[in-house]
This record gives structure tokens, sequence and C-alpha cells, in this order.
């Protein structure tokens, strides 16, 4: 069975990493797909996302890293997948995850999500975290991959951005 697994992976974290691996075990295929939301301010570009995943997953053969924009469920009929995951850390996850998951099946009804509980050891961590750290020049070896840390520290490298 095919899966998608989408976010904005922005940056990838340990977190992700943590989900993306059970999930590759699973599943016979794992599509990250790296949404691209003008709306949003990202630190790194679609590619940068990508390449940094690409590079921390390299070891995981079901895996294709992908990209879209706009809704999701047209581009999971474009993919002809109909399986969505997504990582719960906290209930207070499950109040937009619950919403996204029903809208979604109202929209593409065969449309299935399922939600990976995340381990414990990574349960606190969020994208959002980790830049708030790395931007004030925190130690964030232990929440991210190394290509990573490496990317966090580059783009913070003259200060906050
Ligand atoms: P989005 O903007 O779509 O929430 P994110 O990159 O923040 O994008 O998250 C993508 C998915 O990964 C979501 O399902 C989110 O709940 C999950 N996720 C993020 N951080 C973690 C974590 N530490 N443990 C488990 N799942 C996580």
């Amino acid at each position: 069975m095919k899966v998608i697994y989408p976010g904005s992976f922005d940056p990838l974290t340990n977190g992700h990493l943590d989900i993306i691996k059970r999930c590759s075990e699973k599943f016979d295929e794992v599509i990250i797909a790296v949404l691209n939301n003008t709306k949003k301010h990202n630190v790194f570009t679609v590619t940068e996302r990508m390449e940094l995943i690409k590079e921390a997953t390299k070891d995981i053969e079901n895996l294709e890293v992908d990209h879209f924009q706009g809704l999701l469920t047209e581009y999971a009929k474009r993919k002809g997948c109909n399986n969505i995951i997504r990582g719960l850390r906290a209930v207070s996850d499950f109040e937009y995850e619950m919403q996204m998951a029903l809208v979604n099946r109202k929209v593409y009804p065969s449309l299935e999500t399922y939600f990976m509980v995340s381990s414990s050891k990574v349960s606190f961590l969020s994208s959002s975290i980790v830049k708030e750290i790395a931007s004030l020049n925190g130690d964030i070896s232990c929440f991210v991959p190394k290509v990573v840390e490496d990317a966090l520290k580059e783009k913070f490298k003259g200060g906050s951005r």
C-alpha cells in the first residue's frame, strides 16, 4: 500500500524522521510531499527542504520525496494514492488534524487518513521550536539530522532572520 506523508517540513526534524522510518516499515511506498505554501513564511525553499529530506533519508529505499501546491486532495488524486499519514504529538494536534481529515474525506470520499502517534522521545519537537533555538544560537544537534543542523546554522549565521 502507498501512503502520502504531507507537511511543511521547514525543516525536517527528528520527529518527522521518526514517523518516516516507522511508516516506511508499515507501508510499501511512502511519498513525502512538501507543501509549497506561498502564504507562509518559510525559512527554507521547497527545493532546499526536499534536498534536506533526501539527504537525511537516503538509506530508506521505499521513499519518494515530492512537493505540491494547493489542495492535498487534488495532489493525492494525481498521484493515484488515497492514503494520507499524519503524525500526532499531543491532544493539541488532534482537533486540527481531525477537522482536516474529515474535510478531506468530504472532498475526496475514498481518501483515508491514518494517524501515527509520535515516539515520546520526540513528541515535544516541532520545526518552529527548532528554528527558534537555532536563531538564538542554541544547540539543536539532538533535535534534527546533521544535514539539517548544518543548514540551519548557515541560515542563521548572520543572526536571527
Ligand atoms: P504542517 O504545517 O502540515 O503541520 P509540519 O511539517 O509541521 O507541517 O508537520 C507535518 C506532519 O508531521 C504533521 O502531521 C505533524 O503532526 C507531524 N509532526 C511534526 N512534528 C512531529 C513530531 N515531533 N512527532 C511526530 N509527528 C510530528
